[in-house]
């Protein structure tokens, strides 16, 4: 299934994001998570892709492998930066051969310890090359950032690289993660006024450990409210409150936004369910008086 189908006929979308397991205890993980998270019905599940293309053949397997074995529309996202146009065209066909209809397309950053020139030097580059070589073979997706890409000079700027990413071929965006709703809210007030009129899946995260959420929200630009960091941070060492805290306010997170009417949800799980599960759990009426499978 083109998600940008799914998403031009207004239905609500449920996403979970993956990233490739190392070896077969975290392939456990996945799959049992997998599983549980299954119940909710998923439009699509996405897989990461290591910077410079570090997980290439990682990233490949556990698509092919989540694909084949719960026939899920599956989404591989993918990287351009300090990689080679042949070996990018080469995974493409792999995908197409794997049937893979859509895949997000990321500018990625640059591997520290072994930085490349390559072709591309902002994603727009990976989606020209998707469409000169595949036409509209895959639906593409990109990133989007509410409170602007942390190298961008104003979150104008950034809007503005985000509408020539549309312009090229991307046809739905998912956000980065963000905790104040009003970010968001004044994001898509300044797309509304530049004309980009695309859907776009509100990238959840919930917090479970407070230190990795600092170590996660400093590398991408992200603000933890005040009252939150001081919350969580009063119980950082009692993982269990952490979580609690972390999920209430994602819960209530979401359910402002349903009101407001988002297009749908991409849970960054991080090969976890317990915190997806409980945000689902809590909004499910909402949300699945939204979707296509409840409505028929
Ligand atoms: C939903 C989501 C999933 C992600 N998944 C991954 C993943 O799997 N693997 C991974 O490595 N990373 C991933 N990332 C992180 C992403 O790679 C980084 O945020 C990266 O720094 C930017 O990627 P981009 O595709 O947004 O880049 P771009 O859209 O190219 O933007 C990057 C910066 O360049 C600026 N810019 C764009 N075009 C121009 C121009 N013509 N002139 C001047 N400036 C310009 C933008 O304003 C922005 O500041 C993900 C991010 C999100 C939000």
């Amino acid at each position: 299934m083109k998600i940008c189908e799914y998403l031009k006929e207004g239905n609500f979308s449920l996403s979970y994001e993956f990233f490739p397991p190392k070896d077969e205890k975290g392939k456990k993980q996945l799959f049992e998570t997998i599983e549980e998270l299954l119940v909710y019905k998923p439009t699509f599940v996405s897989v990461t892709y290591g910077a410079g293309g570090s997980t290439r053949d990682r990233t490949f397997n556990t698509v092919k492998e989540i694909k084949e074995k719960y026939n899920l529309t599956v989404m591989p996202h993918l990287t351009c930066v300090a990689q080679q146009k042949e070996d990018i065209l080469a995974l493409l066909d792999k995908y197409r051969q794997i049937g893979i209809e859509n895949i997000l397309a990321l500018r990625g950053d640059q591997p520290k310890d072994n930085p490349q020139q390559g072709f591309c030097k902002y994603a727009i580059d990976l989606i020209r090359l998707i469409k000169d070589n595949y036409k509209d073979q895959f639906c593409i997706g990109v990133a989007c950032y509410p409170e602007g890409h942390q190298e961008a000079p104003s979150l104008e700027e950034d809007i503005k690289h985000l509408k020539e990413k549309i312009e090229a071929g991307g046809k739905f965006a998912i956000t980065q993660m963000f905790f104040r709703n009003e970010d968001f809210f004044r994001f898509k007030e300044l797309l509304q006024k530049e004309g980009v009129d695309i859907p776009i899946l509100i990238g959840v995260m919930p917090i479970t450990n407070f230190k990795q959420i600092k170590k996660f929200a400093d590398l991408c630009g992200a603000t933890i409210p005040l009252d939150l960091a001081k919350k969580l941070s009063e119980v950082q060492d009692k993982p269990e409150e952490v979580f609690k805290i972390g999920v209430e306010y994602a819960i209530k997170q979401c359910e402002e936004l349903l009101d407001y009417g988002v297009d749908g949800f991409h849970f960054y799980t991080l090969n976890k369910p317990q915190a997806t599960k409980e945000i689902i759990e809590a909004l499910k009426d909402k949300i699945f008086s939204l979707r296509r499978e409840e409505k028929n």
